[in-house]
């Protein structure tokens, strides 16, 4: 899914990452708020901390669930769609998972894998 990158986004994280999400201009999507543009973090990562195999939730444009473990890549790995929760749904999912993580604080391997779906 290739997406345009506004002037705006891009001047958004030229001099640092995002303060949730610790993502760039890739790992947003430009809406608006009050009429102001507004950079909506893409991904919400989630870490139980590796109780168990798919220890990494990911949370795709507050819509699509991804479990990861920990190598994805590896061919023991894991990396899988889960589905497309209802908000509701969605609450209770994060709220099970773990804490929430950066893209900073998580496996290069795991954000490499994450980034691949968008
Ligand atoms: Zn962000």
């Amino acid at each position: 899914m290739k997406r345009h990158t506004s002037t705006w986004m891009k001047r958004q994280f030229e001099f640092e990452n995002c303060a949730e999400c610790g993502g760039d201009e890739r790992d947003h999507e430009e809406t608006e708020l009050l009429g102001n543009p507004f950079a909506h973090c893409r991904v919400e990562i989630y870490d139980n901390g590796g109780e168990t195999f798919d220890r990494f939730t990911i949370i795709l444009d507050d819509d699509y669930v991804f479990g990861m473990s920990e190598n994805p890549f590896h061919p023991q790995g894991f990396s899988q769609f889960c589905g497309q929760l209802s908000y509701d749904e969605l609450s209770a999912v994060a709220c099970r998972k773990g804490i929430k993580k950066t893209f900073n604080e998580v496996p290069e391997e795991v954000a490499r894998a994450i980034r691949d779906r968008y």
